[in-house]
């Protein structure tokens, strides 16, 4: 048989069981999103067999006249989608892309400013157990504990104390939009370079729903797969006009931490970005901000502690202090009553990053699925549901039960890839 199923069972089942749990959880994570077939197709397609070390006509390898034309046309999306002159497709992920970026701009030993993991940075903006935080001099700035933003004022002082050669703005669990601009102000008063590592809000700028920092930063990186909901990758992009900054950009994706790029998984970008050039993705990714908008009203209205006090983008972040719950019980209940969602620190987060006093709530996925407002308000008051009963006496097995009935229910009505013209619209 020249499929898994029937040759290794114990595997298809797995995937089987995988697709099943996508199709009946909704998925909260705020970094998940479901591809389209279309990116599935390319995913999994011959081009996962050719070698192509190097760029579209300048290749290390013979026969790569087809993988050509899908990067360049993975390029020439991307540079319109985000209005930029320069995208390179091939950084694997999101920390191999952030990895290029740091090698074309910095040199190891330098001092770079990043947003601290604990406050919504990512791994790769200078934490201890990165690359960012061991071969470099890392500095890292925080939220304001009160307003929940980040305090530009703090960022300048901690430029102006340490003389970064690089600020790093962007995040995984920020709700508000960031002054794209002022932190490019911050980073020429002390000649830094601004990378800004837009993963999480890629789609929202695509769609023009979130300030796009392709303007104001030297060096803009992305993952592919978040709220742009292409396949699992990376992307760099700048619009400064340096070809010198570009070359420095290639050389260190390929050679300087890459080889061989993942050509079935740039044609699956090329197909993800010419979707997301369409109108039915823009709305999307208007509906994705106005059910954040929903499920935060909800919260609210239900008394739960919302970091910042709101959302401008795709994700929300829920304080469980004052509830004397923790994000890892939180997490697991939620879990059996088939909603996901991760623990994650809140700021002045008195427990470990294992356990945590928060909650990462993203509408991304649930609104590709085609969940409006009405649903999302609907998932927002079982998530209440589930946290009351975690505080009180008389345990949340019963709360669990009931929600997850209902959470089977609204799956059913809502197919991810059972009705293929779902996400056919684009
Ligand atoms: N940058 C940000 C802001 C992210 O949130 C993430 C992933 O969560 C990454 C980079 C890393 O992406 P990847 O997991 O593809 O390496």
């Amino acid at each position: 048989s020249q499929t898994i199923a029937g040759f290794d069972d114990e595997l298809a089942a797995a995937i089987a069981a995988e697709q099943s749990r996508q199709e009946s959880h909704i998925e909260l994570i705020a970094s998940e999103n479901y591809t389209s077939p279309r990116v599935l197709e390319a995913q999994g397609s011959v081009l996962t067999n050719k070698y192509a070390e190097g760029y579209p006509g300048k290749r290390y390898y013979g026969g790569c006249e087809h993988v050509d034309v899908a990067e360049t046309l993975a390029i020439q999306r991307a540079c319109e989608l985000f209005g930029c002159d320069y995208a390179n497709v091939q950084p694997h992920s999101g920390a191999q892309a952030n990895g290029a970026a740091f090698m074309a701009l910095v040199k190891p030993g330098d001092t770079v400013l990043g947003m601290s993991l604990a406050h919504g940075g990512h791994l790769t903006h200078g934490a201890a157990p990165n690359f960012s935080g061991k071969h470099y001099n890392a500095v890292q700035y925080g939220i304001d504990p009160v307003s929940g933003q980040i305090d530009y004022d703090e960022v300048q002082a901690l430029a102006d104390e340490h003389r970064p050669a690089m600020l790093i703005a962007g995040f995984s669990a920020y709700s508000r939009q960031i002054d794209w601009q002022r932190m490019r102000a911050i980073a020429d008063s002390v000649g830094a370079y601004l990378l800004v590592d837009m993963a999480h809000v890629a789609g929202l700028v695509a769609a023009g729903e979130y300030p796009s920092p392709v303007p104001h930063a030297h060096v803009v990186t992305s993952t592919t797969h978040k709220t742009l909901r292409g396949p699992r990758g990376g992307i760099i992009l700048s619009a400064e006009g340096d070809e010198k900054l570009y070359k420095r950009l290639n050389s260190a994706v390929f050679p300087g931490t890459q080889g061989g790029p993942l050509m079935h998984v740039i044609a699956g970008k090329a197909v993800a970005f010419k979707e997301a050039l369409s109108d039915a993705f823009r709305a999307d990714q208007a509906q994705t901000v106005a059910n954040a908008r929903a499920m935060v009203d909800v919260f609210l209205e239900r008394g739960l502690d919302v970091v910042s006090g709101g959302t401008d983008n795709h994700l929300a972040l829920l304080s469980l202090i004052s509830r004397d719950i923790t994000g890892k019980d939180a997490e697991e209940a939620l879990g059996r009553a088939h909603i996901t969602v991760n623990k994650n620190a809140v700021p002045d987060d008195p427990r470990s990053p294992f356990v945590t006093s928060g909650l990462r709530i993203g509408t991304p996925a649930s609104t590709t699925r085609g969940f409006r407002e009405a649903e999302m308000r609907s998932v927002a008051g079982w998530i209440c549901d589930v946290v009351d009963a975690l505080a009180t006496e008389g345990g949340v097995d019963a709360t669990i039960d009931s929600v997850r009935g209902k959470v089977e229910e609204l799956c059913a009505r809502f197919p991810v890839y059972r009705q293929p013209a779902h996400l056919d619209r684009a």
